[in-house]
């Protein structure tokens, strides 16, 4: 594609360091109506912080349900952010091209970071608050490995340790993010494993399973909880975790000032939902405070494993063993074990509570996409514009896409924002397989959906 006619034409929107925000924005407090409260797997009632300070610091205690519309961020972690935020805001101008749409197609790109992913913005505090409150360790789980290697070199910064339980499917299919970790200094065991004792009952039930995100969860809380110097760190979904994730939408709205203009959609991929809180909180805050009337905001799921499009709006364990919190949310049960789709970043039975209430309100919308389309989507979006994104993020390009070819059908000039939550170079394999056509699309059968949420527990 001959691209002189663009010369001239900006294509990155950077600032300064001194840019980074100073604060996070905290959407509870412009929700019409506070989110509902947590519940406690032992006691079926409301937890108490104390409950949860055996497993998480009083800080992010307080975080998880502060109505404070904004919380400084502390002075040690701005100046971690520095090594690899503010993060660029692109003009996809050649994929426009491509398209022949009179959209403009805007990205926000968070693979800049160390580990290549959005989740440092959160791995980052996370392990600063749990340092300065005496934790020496902390535990995780990791699907795909973008969550374990992100906490492994925030805690390493810190110079704590760092257990990650990784689904079993991911730790042998794709080794390269354990090296990762393991680079860091992280210890990584396949889950579910003898370690714990919710991992042993796991793996007699069936020794063969491929493990999933809500097995690997339950290991890690199971760990933090039964060692007093080790608290236990979730890479999503939580209240706090989106609220340092705002940090890119902040980011991008000053960015768009430089470019002079606004967004009327903007689209993330949603696992957990913490890279699309961050990318659209910002905004939505100023929707539900009666700005940006028109805003659209677009949650991108697989239909492998379709939460917000075919859950249901219930309580339901973070965890499969049922031993973390309950929370409101989407949810498709929590022993729900999808297929082993590629992006296995979006292959949590649960939601987070906080989009699982602006999708239920309508604030937020929500589709499901194939993962040939999606791949389809994201070879375009690298012929076009380089980066070869990870298959996690090419959900929300597959929409960007369809919603870019719509603009060109009504001839509208939309501004389309996404987050392009990550790059997909330690993906490459999942590439290989859609070059040789072996990547199948998977529909959850609604059946087996309504048999596992005859489980769920009656809280609330
Ligand atoms: C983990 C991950 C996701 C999904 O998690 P969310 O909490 O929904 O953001 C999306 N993209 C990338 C690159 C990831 O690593």
């Amino acid at each position: 594609m001959c691209i002189t006619h663009l010369s001239g034409m900006q294509i990155k929107y950077q600032l300064e360091e001194e840019q980074i925000p100073k604060r996070w924005y905290n959407i509870q407090a412009d929700l019409p109506t506070p989110l509902d409260p947590v519940y406690s797997p032992q006691t079926l009632k409301p937890v108490t912080p104390e409950e949860l300070n055996v497993i998480f610091p009083m800080a992010l205690i307080g975080q998880e349900v502060s109505q404070e519309r904004y919380i400084d961020i502390p002075e040690e972690v701005r100046e971690i952010y520095r090594y690899w935020r503010p993060s660029p805001l692109c003009r996809a101008r050649r994929l426009e091209e491509q398209l022949k749409t009179p959209a403009k197609i805007y990205y926000k790109y968070e693979g800049v970071s160390p580990p290549g992913s959005h989740k440092p913005n959160t791995a980052v505090p996370q392990a600063y608050y749990n340092m300065k409150e005496g934790i020496t360790r902390l535990a995780t789980e990791t699907g795909a490995g973008q969550w374990g290697s992100a906490l492994a070199f925030a805690t390493a910064l810190f110079d704590m340790k760092c257990t990650v339980y990784m689904v079993r499917s991911s730790y042998f299919e794709k080794p390269y993010r354990k090296s990762m970790m393991q680079t860091w200094g992280a210890e990584c065991i396949p889950s579910p494993s003898e370690k714990t004792q919710v991992g042993k009952a796991m793996l007699a039930k069936d020794p063969k399973t491929p493990g999933s995100l809500g097995m690997a969860i339950s290991e890690a809380v199971e760990d933090a909880a039964t060692h007093d110097d080790t608290n236990y760190s979730l890479g999503s979904v939580l209240n706090h975790v989106c609220l340092h994730q705002t940090v890119i939408g902040q980011e991008s709205m000053e960015q768009f000032k430089q470019a002079g203009d606004q967004p009327d959609i903007i689209v993330g991929c949603v696992g957990g939902g913490s890279n699309m809180a961050g990318i659209s909180f910002p905004y939505l805050g100023e929707k539900l405070r009666g700005k940006r009337k028109d805003l659209r905001a677009i949650a991108v799921e697989p239909s492998s494993c379709p939460t917000l499009t075919k859950g249901i709006y219930a309580y339901d364990y973070g965890d499969t063993a049922g031993i973390g919190p309950i929370a409101k949310m989407y949810t498709l049960g929590h022993d729900f074990v999808p297929p082993a789709i590629h992006a296995g970043g979006l292959r949590y039975h649960g939601d987070s509570p906080i989009v699982s209430r602006l999708v239920r309100d309508k604030v937020m919308e929500a589709v499901a996409v194939h993962q040939t389309e999606v791949f389809q989507a994201a070879v375009t979006f690298a012929r076009s514009e380089g980066i070869i994104p990870a298959p996690e993020s090419a959900h929300a390009i597959r929409v960007v896409i369809d919603e870019a070819l719509k603009c060109r059908t009504t001839n509208e000039k939309k501004t389309i924002l996404f987050n392009l939550s990550g790059h997909g170079n330690l993906d490459l394999a999942a590439y290989d397989d859609y070059f040789a056509g072996k990547l199948s699309d998977f529909e959850y059968p609604d059946s087996k959906i309504a048999e596992s949420l005859t489980r769920l527990p009656k809280v609330g």
